[in-house]
C-alpha cells in the first residue's frame, strides 16, 4: 500500500480520556458510545477497539451494514434505525446486534418474526423516530424482550424548557415496561445533569473532541488532526494571484505551499481564505479557493518547509465550527476516504 499524501492523526489517549470523563459525568449510569457513520469519520473499528479496552460495553450504529462491519468486534451493538423488512434476515440471524425498534410497524415486524432481544425508541418531543409514550403505557411492549428503552433529546445543547419536558415524559415511563434499562442522554444531555443519565448514556460527538455546550468546555480533548503533505513550494510575486478565480492576490512576494487536501476530502470551500495550517509553531493561513484536491498555504513564516513536508491543519472542533460555519458533526463526518487514519 502506498502511503497517502494526507492523513488523520487520531489521539487514542484523548478518545479514551473523553470517554472516561463522560462516564464519570454519567454517575452510576453505564456509558456507551455512538459510532454511527464509521465512528463519526474516525473509523468505527478502531474506535470500538479502544473504547472496549477502556470498559465501554454499549455501542450504537445507524444501520445493519454498519453493524455487520463490526460483527467480530466483540461488543453488543444497537442498530438505531431499527428493522426494515429488508433487514429482517440479517437482524434475526445476528447475535452481536439488536434493533432499536422505532415504530409500531417495526415492533410488529420484530414480534411476528419471533425476534428476541431488542431496544425500543420512544419519541418524547423530537418527532423524528420513536413510538408514542402512550403506546408504552398502554402495554404495546408487553411480552417483548426489551433490553433498553430509549428516547433522544432534541435540544440538549441549548438551555430550553424542552429538555426538562422530554426528561419528565421519559421518566414517567419508568416501571411501565419490562425494559431492563432506560437511556436518554447524548453528549450534550450528559452535561445537563444527573437526572438525564438514567441507566445508560450514549455520547457521540464529545468522544471525538466535540464540545456541544459550555458545561463540557475545558474537559474534552481534541482527537482528530488532519495533516497534508506539501506537493510544491513556490514564490508568488507581488500582484500575482493564486487558485481558481484568482480570489487571492499577493500584496508582497509570498512563499506558497500547495498541499494535497481539498473539498473532496471534506476540507470544504468555506475554508477558502480562512483555514489555518501550522508547522513548528508558525500559523500559516489558507489563501485563495480550496480546490477539489489541493489547497494553497502562505508559508512565508516557515522558511524551512519543503516539498514532502507535512502541515497540520487547525481542527479544534468548536473553534473550527465557528470559523467555517459547519457544525462540529459535519467537520468530522465529512472527512473523506483518502486520508490514512493513523492512531497515536
Ligand atoms: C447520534 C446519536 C447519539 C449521540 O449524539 P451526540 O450528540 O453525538 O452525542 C445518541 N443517541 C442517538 C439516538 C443518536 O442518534
Amino acid at each position: 500500500m502506498i502511503a497517502a499524501p494526507l492523513r488523520l492523526i487520531l489521539d487514542r489517549d484523548a478518545l479514551v480520556a473523553n470517554w472516561r470523563t463522560l462516564a464519570a459525568m454519567s454517575g452510576p449510569a453505564a456509558c456507551g458510545a455512538a459510532v454511527k457513520a464509521d465512528g463519526y469519520g474516525l473509523g468505527a473499528r478502531a474506535v470500538v477497539r479502544h473504547l472496549a479496552e477502556a470498559g465501554c460495553r454499549d455501542v450504537f450504529v445507524a444501520t445493519w451494514s454498519e453493524a455487520m462491519a463490526l460483527v467480530d468486534a466483540g461488543i453488543a451493538l444497537s442498530v438505531l434505525h431499527g428493522v426494515r423488512a429488508a433487514d429482517m434476515a440479517v437482524a434475526l440471524a445476528a447475535t452481536h446486534a439488536r434493533p432499536v425498534l422505532n415504530s409500531v410497524e417495526q415492533l410488529r415486524r420484530w414480534r411476528d418474526a419471533g425476534g428476541g432481544a431488542c431496544d425500543v425508541m420512544v419519541d418524547t418531543g423530537m418527532n423524528r423516530l420513536g413510538i408514542a409514550p402512550e403506546d408504552v403505557a398502554a402495554g404495546l411492549l408487553d411480552g417483548m424482550q426489551v433490553e433498553t428503552l430509549m428516547s433522544h433529546l432534541a435540544s440538549a445543547d441549548e438551555d430550553v424548557p424542552l429538555n426538562a419536558r422530554q426528561r419528565d415524559a421519559f421518566a414517567a415511563l419508568r416501571g411501565r415496561s419490562a425494559a431492563r434499562r432506560m437511556s436518554l442522554a447524548n453528549s450534550a444531555g450528559i452535561a445537563l445533569g444527573a437526572d438525564y443519565a438514567f441507566d445508560l448514556t450514549r455520547p457521540g460527538i464529545a468522544l471525538y473532541g466535540g464540545v456541544p455546550g459550555p458545561a463540557l468546555a475545558g474537559r474534552i480533548r481534541q482527537v482528530v488532526t488532519p495533516e497534508a503533505q506539501i506537493l510544491q513550494r513556490r514564490r508568488v510575486p507581488a500582484g500575482a494571484s493564486v487558485g481558481y478565480n484568482a480570489t487571492w492576490t499577493a500584496a508582497v512576494d509570498t512563499e506558497v505551499a500547495i498541499v494535497n487536501l481539498g473539498y473532496a476530502d471534506g476540507y470544504l470551500r468555506c475554508f477558502s481564505d480562512r483555514g489555518q495550517a501550522g508547522a513548528s509553531g508558525a500559523v500559516l493561513p489558507v489563501i485563495g479557493r480550496v480546490s477539489m484536491d489541493l489547497t494553497a498555504i502562505d508559508v512565508s513564516a516557515a522558511p524551512d518547509l519543503a516539498e514532502g513536508d507535512w502541515l497540520a491543519f487547525g481542527y479544534d472542533l468548536p473553534a473550527t465550527a465557528a470559523l467555517s460555519g459547519l457544525s462540529q458533526y459535519e467537520l468530522l463526518t465529512g472527512l473523506g476516504a483518502r486520508f490514512d487514519r493513523m492512531w497515536r
